[in-house]
């Protein structure tokens, strides 16, 4: 990974979540307690003022900044587990150097089972875990096909949509949706959402990157 597209990315989230207020918001009011977009604008907003702080750092260092960062500022159940998602991959970046598409696939995988590890949550709980998941399996597989990275980006954009989508018919085990069983039918779950919304922006840049 490099630092140029960490923070490009960084950019890029913040605009499609706050373009997204109204439709986070609300699915949050829905099954949870409408803070969603509030606690994610928080978080973009703190990362975006460590820009200048983090653009001559190497990957490692800065995706553990972030991570720390996260934890401080968003709050809720999504803070600690988005942190935990970017202290994961600092530490990948650290003990080895993550380059290849393979190597970023496998920091991700790293990266969504320490978020199942910190929530003691798997796929099919109504939560981010089943949009991450899919995208996990899909950037594996795919890359030990060596597939084409075009292909390989909207594949991982379609997993994205299709495990957010999942969520919809499920009743949430985990986190405060957990309380309402049934009611939670019919909904899609805000965290699945925003996580689609933030690995869909992050596939479109990185299609921009490919020469
Ligand atoms: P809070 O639920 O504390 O208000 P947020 O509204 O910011 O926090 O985040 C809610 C999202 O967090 C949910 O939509 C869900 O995707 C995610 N979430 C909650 N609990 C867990 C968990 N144990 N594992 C994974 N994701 C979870
Ligand atoms: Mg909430």
């Amino acid at each position: 990974m490099k630092t140029l597209f960490i923070l490009e990315a960084m950019t890029t989230v913040n605009q499609a979540i706050l373009s997204s207020e109204s439709e986070l918001e609300s699915l949050d009011r829905a099954i949870g307690d409408g803070d969603h977009f509030i606690n994610l604008k928080r978080g973009c907003a703190a990362l975006l003022a460590m820009h200048d702080e983090l653009s001559p750092l190497a990957p490692a260092e800065v995706l553990q900044r972030m991570g720390m960062k996260l934890l401080s500022t968003i709050g809720g159940a999504s803070g600690p587990l988005l942190a935990t998602f970017f202290m994961t991959l600092a530490k990948a970046e650290k003990t080895s150097d993550v380059s290849t598409l393979a190597d970023i696939a496998s920091a991700f995988q790293a990266s969504v089972d320490a978020v199942k590890q910190r929530g003691k949550a798997d796929r099919g709980e109504k939560t981010m875990l089943d949009t991450l998941i899919p995208v996990a399996e899909t950037f594996t597989q795919l890359t030990q096909q060596d597939t084409d990275r075009l292909l390989l980006l909207t594949a991982l954009q379609q997993a994205a949509e299709q495990g957010m989508q999942s969520t919809r018919e499920m009743i949430a085990t985990k986190g405060r949706a957990s309380f309402l069983g049934e009611r939670a039918i019919g909904h899609i779950d805000p965290g699945a959402r925003s996580s689609q919304i933030i690995i869909h922006t992050i596939c479109e840049l990185a299609k921009t990157k490919i020469a």
